[in-house]
Formats: structure tokens, sequence, C-alpha cells
């Protein structure tokens, strides 16, 4: 299955998404599912919170995948395509599956600590984004643009929320 037919024909979309192979990475993911609704993102992951700051371990996620995510501005190719799907989104999941290799906090966080602890669950997924691609995922220049640009604008909000409390909430 083509990503240009799926991106080209709504209706191809999910045998797209089911004709991907994940490899390892399928202990971590329930389903990827296509979702026709307007979204200001491509993908996302319904992962277990318990709380805001508590995941649920040992579940596997389901990848929720947006029109968005086949919009030529957001995504050239499939390769594109390929490195939100699985660069970032599967590694949300593993991370998700994994908790205890995530360092949960002891104490209720404030809300800038939580803030702090999802800006790093994004950035750790940026940066293995970014890892990929030096390591060989070919995508086009304006995606990798577009990830520098997202990458600094959220390492900015970390800093401009401040460091307090982030010993504990880095992995
Ligand atoms: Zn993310």
């Amino acid at each position: 299955m083509d990503f240009y037919v799926a991106r080209a024909n709504e209706r191809k979309r999910q045998d797209f998404l089911n004709s991907i192979r994940l490899g390892k990475l399928e202990n971590y993911v329930k389903e990827i599912k296509y979702i026709n609704k307007e979204t200001d993102y491509c993908m996302d992951v319904d992962c277990h919170f318990a709380t805001r700051n508590f995941f649920v371990p040992n579940l596997k996620s389901t990848i929720n995948v947006y029109p968005l995510a086949f919009d030529n501005n957001f995504t050239e190719n499939e390769t594109d395509f390929l490195s939100v799907l699985i660069d970032h989104e599967c590694f949300h999941a593993r991370e998700y599956y994994q908790k205890p290799k995530i360092t949960i906090p002891s104490k209720k966080l404030t809300k800038v600590e939580t803030a702090i602890f999802h800006l790093d669950l994004e950035l750790r997924a940026y940066h293995n984004q970014i890892r990929m691609i030096k390591t060989g995922r070919d995508v086009s220049e304006t995606f990798l643009d577009n990830l520098e640009s997202r990458l600094r604008k959220k390492e900015r909000l970390k800093s401009f929320l401040g460091q307090e409390g982030v010993e504990i909430l880095t992995a």
C-alpha cells in the first residue's frame, strides 16, 4: 500500500496504516487508527495516565492519525510520515509502556512541574526523531526545518518555565 495513494484517497488511509510494519515496536502499540477529524496536530497517542503525571505501565497504546498527517505542508513524503509515526509516536508508546524508565515524581507536582514533565516527554520524542534522522531516516528539508523549529520552541518554553523540579522529572 502506497503512501501517495493514501494521501490522495481518504478511504485508503486505514489500509495504508494497517500495512505499516512496526517490528519490535509492535510490543507497545495496540493499533494505529485513522480519525477523520480536523486537528492542529497530525498524530497523537492515547496514553494511560492514572493522573496527570502517572502512567499505568505495561499497556499498549493506540496511535491516532489525523488528516493533517497526510497534508503536503506537513509531510512531503512517506519518510516524513514514518518519522512522526515511528520515531515520535511509537517512541511515546514505548515510554508509556515502560513506565519504570520514566522517573515518577514522588510528590504531587505543581502546575509548572507538570508542564515541564510533559515538555520533557515531548523533547525526548523530538530528540529521538533527530537521532533517527542522523542515522539515516532521510526526511525532506522542509520537514527537518519544521521539526527543528518545534524543538527549539519547546526548549525555549522549558527554560522559560524554569528549572525548578526538573531533576526529578527528567529520565
Ligand atoms: Zn509527542
